[in-house]
């Protein structure tokens, strides 16, 4: 099994492929937003530092995240996926390092392909359990029980960040980030670009599937 990171703008269905793959092909789905956002859930001094930069859709340092990935790549068994990292070329050499540094490598880059119109849809509607991330949409992706996870029965949120106005920044961000990455990982052929047209969790799946083998 390939380990992969996941290249798509926010609201593109990572978090949501990265479940299947969990659940089928028994993936470590290592989100640098999730690592994030547990911080800011513990309270930790770091996750007070970071609480407005994730609301406003910014950055957060290099030094910050770099070390919670470190720990993650460090502890996980079997194959990952990376999700949010890295976004831009200086954190593509601190990701080489660390993989290096731990005897680890990536063996694909998936790029998902989604229209701006769908993911205004899924970020304005998205519901998300904050004990383990599981997303769902308030439209088309319910949970069984309204507001209640399937998996773990917590109590679902809608992420502060999930809205409009901070998803333009967040897109800005990507778009800015994003070519410079590519162009890095399609030098080395290692990048699979798989569309999302129809907004079908399913058939992204089985694309997906078809180049992790
Ligand atoms: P995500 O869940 O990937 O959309 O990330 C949510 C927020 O976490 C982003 O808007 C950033 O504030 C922060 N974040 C996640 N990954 C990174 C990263 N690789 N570098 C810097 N900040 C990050």
């Amino acid at each position: 099994m390939k380990n992969i990171i996941f290249i798509a703008p926010p609201a593109a269905g990572k978090g949501t492929q990265s479940d299947l793959l969990v659940k089928k092909y028994g993936y470590n789905h290592i989100s640098t937003g999730d690592l994030l956002r547990e911080e800011v859930r513990k309270q930790s001094e770091i996750g007070v530092e970071i609480d407005n930069l994730m609301k406003s859709g910014q950055l957060v340092s290099d030094d910050i995240v770099s070390n919670l990935l470190k720990t993650a790549l460090e502890s996980s068994q079997g194959p990952f996926i990376l999700d949010g990292y890295p976004r831009d070329v200086k954190q593509i050499s601190i990701l080489n390092n660390i993989l290096n540094d731990i005897n680890k490598s990536v063996d694909l880059v998936i790029q998902l392909d989604v229209n701006y119109d769908i993911l205004v849809r899924r970020v304005t509607g998205r519901l998300s359990c904050p004990k383990c991330s599981r997303s769902y949409h308030r439209d088309n992706l319910k949970p069984k029980v309204e507001w209640v996870c399937d998996d773990c029965g917590s109590s679902l949120i809608s992420r502060t960040d999930d809205n409009e106005e901070t998803f333009k920044n967040r897109y800005k961000t990507y778009l800015d980030n994003m070519e410079p990455i590519l162009d890095y990982y399609n030098n080395l052929d290692m990048v699979k670009v798989i569309e999302d047209k129809r907004s079908d969790v399913n058939e992204v799946f089985e694309e997906i599937e078809k180049v992790i083998l």
